[in-house]
């Protein structure tokens, strides 16, 4: 809060509600944008100073995240960061850094960068595997020391700082992950779209969060008080005290509206009309299942295990895996679990993996191609499922073969597990999340050949419009409604309803009361979500009525664009809460 300082609003996209405020901190982990300016030589001296202090600064920090790595993953874990450590003490390299700095009298972040990148370039291209997995090591330290040069944090500091808003150029979800949630008060970032996987996680976190705001890091400042309205996508610098006692009115409206949608949260999730709708439970993991008890879901629609690999930043064992799971399907008693397998790729990296497109190797298509990582995965859900309802659901399923070959595999380890005399359901159901174009176009080949569909609409329609769902700047045509989306949405139910098999939602779609109508118009009686989702949209429903719902969606079937197909289901909302309040 300031009184000398101008007030300044952002617009970016609303991605988790809620509205917060508090002191910035700024974060770098993705692209920096570097200053290049030339310096007098008078002052060559004071920038290898800088760059000394810097070096300081990037080692205390590599030396503290050594210590906490070795007391909580152990010594094997934390050697990574003496390698770290060695990049740190080249004198070569820094030797190179001054001889540019003489030559080219450039700033020493541009400097630093030149020799940085030039190591890279040499390092990448060597035959020898060893050196070459040098690359991420130089990447991660050089990025450490350009932060500290700029001025920036990094995220290992934030778990001793008090409560902050995290403002950032991008946020992995494995950083997001790692993040002590005591700490945050909300999240901003210049790029990214409403379902990136970081978005989610706010989500479920119930952490404020906008994105796609180009120039937040930027315009903001280290310690600039900063508003969050993640309801409406805007953000305020420097907000006046005015400006700050609205909000907090506003933010108390809203407070009283969620407590009267919890209040429901015991009474059937049923429409008006007497259809009732199963609402589920989206986790990443074990810590999740407190929330889920408290979140009255019958069961979980989807379990991303990304969370077990993610955040330990290595291939969990056997054994960990089974942990995390049996923990999670022992809570649900008999409630169903659907586990899905690893999904990585696309913005879910893990350590050492460079391909991030989500066209590349991900979800089926990395575990096909790494059957140690899979056969192990299966072997723990499988005997997981010894212990409760677990259904177990491939990601990313572009036609038949991947889904024969992902079943082939789970025979092989189902055998060994038996000939091992290890317990596990032998009739556990085997799903497909259908997500992809071609998934949709051969839907009537896929649906016989599975137990349950589950449709992930934040893919579906990523790869529906060709809409990368990370890019804040493509994030317009990102349209639930669109024709083409409904018109999919409507042909997977078809594809089911036809022989016989369930479907579900899990995409975050279900999470919206506007969109959740939609989807019951077209057919779905099982919706999965965050969980912080589920009371305002079990409010909703039960304020629907299904045959209203149904000749909703079959007028929009024949509207041309989203717009339109939107208005009417706003309009019906609309009309649903004033009959509810006469
Ligand atoms: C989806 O794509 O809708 C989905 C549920 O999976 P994820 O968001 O993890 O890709
Ligand atoms: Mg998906």
């Amino acid at each position: 809060m300031s009184h000398d300082k101008i007030e300044q609003v952002l617009i970016g996209i609303p991605a988790s509600p809620g509205i917060c405020h508090g002191p910035a901190v700024l974060f770098s982990e993705g692209h920096l944008n570097l200053p290049c300016y030339s310096i007098s030589p008078e002052n060559i001296k004071n920038e290898e100073r800088r760059l000394d202090s810097a070096l300081v600064a990037t080692r205390k920090e590599i030396l503290e995240i050594r210590k906490k790595v070795s007391s909580t993953l152990g010594e094997g874990e934390a050697l990574i960061f003496d390698a770290h450590l060695m990049v740190l003490e080249d004198n070569a390299l820094i030797k190179e850094v001054f001889q540019c700095l003489s030559d080219e009298e450039k700033n020493i972040e541009y400097c630093f960068n030149q020799v940085v990148e030039r190591y890279i370039n040499f390092f990448k291209d060597l035959e020898d595997e060893y050196l070459r997995e040098r690359v991420s090591d130089i990447k991660d330290v050089s990025k450490r020391v350009l932060n500290n040069l700029l001025g920036h944090n990094t995220y290992d500091h934030l778990e001793n700082d008090s409560k902050r808003i995290i403002v950032s150029d991008d946020i992995s979800p494995s950083h997001a992950m790692s993040l002590n949630r005591d700490s945050l008060l909300g999240f901003l970032t210049d790029s990214g779209g409403a379902t990136s996987h970081f978005v989610i996680m706010s989500r479920s976190m119930k952490i404020p969060a906008v994105v796609g705001l180009h120039d937040a890091t930027s315009k903001i400042k280290n310690n600039d008080y900063v508003l969050i309205d993640g309801y409406e996508g805007k953000i305020i610098i420097n907000p006046t005290t005015e400006t700050l006692s609205s909000y907090d009115e506003q933010a108390l409206k809203k407070r009283a509206i969620e407590l009267t949608y919890q209040k429901e949260l015991f009474e059937k999730c049923e429409t008006l009309d007497g259809h009732s709708i199963e609402l589920m439970a989206n986790i990443e993991g074990s810590g999740d299942i407190q929330s889920y008890k408290e979140s009255n879901a019958k069961g979980i629609g989807l379990f991303r295990t990304e969370g077990v690999f993610l955040r330990n930043n290595h291939i969990p064992s056997e054994e960990e895996q089974f942990e995390e799971y049996v923990s999670v399907v022992k809570y649900a008693d008999d409630e169903p679990v659907v586990i899905r397998t690893l999904d990585v790729g696309g913005d879910k990296l893990m350590q050492g993996e460079q391909d991030d497109s989500f066209l590349g190797l991900r979800a089926i298509r990395y575990c096909l191609e790494n059957l140690t990582v899979f056969k192990t995965q299966l072997r723990a859900i499988l005997r997981a499922s010894a212990f409760g309802n677990v259904r177990l659901m491939y990601p990313m399923i572009s036609g038949l073969e991947e889904l024969e070959k992902a079943n082939i595999i789970l025979d092989e380890v189902k055998e060994s597990l038996k000939n091992e005399k290890i317990a596990f359901d032998e009739s556990i159901e085997v799903g497909a999340m259908i997500e992809l174009p071609s998934a949709v176009s051969i839907i009537d080949l896929i649906a016989p050949k599975v137990d349950f569909l589950s449709v992930g609409t934040n893919d579906l329609i990523q790869y529906l419009m060709a809409v990368d769902r990370m890019n804040d700047r493509v994030s317009h045509l990102y349209q639930p409604m669109h024709p083409a989306v409904l018109r999919s949405l409507k042909s997977i139910f078809e594809g089911g309803a036809n022989c016989n098999k369930s479907v579900s939602v899990c995409g975050e779609m279900a999470g919206e009361p506007l969109y959740a109508a939609l989807l019951i118009g077209l057919g779905a009686r099982n919706l999965s979500l965050s969980m912080s989702r589920i009371p305002e949209v079990k409010h909703y429903i039960r304020l629907m009525k299904h045959s209203e719902l149904v000749h909703l969606a079959s007028e929009c079937v024949l509207l041309e664009n989203a717009e339109k197909i939107e208005k009417k289901f706003k309009e019906y909302l609309d009309s649903i809460v004033s009959n509810s309040m006469n």
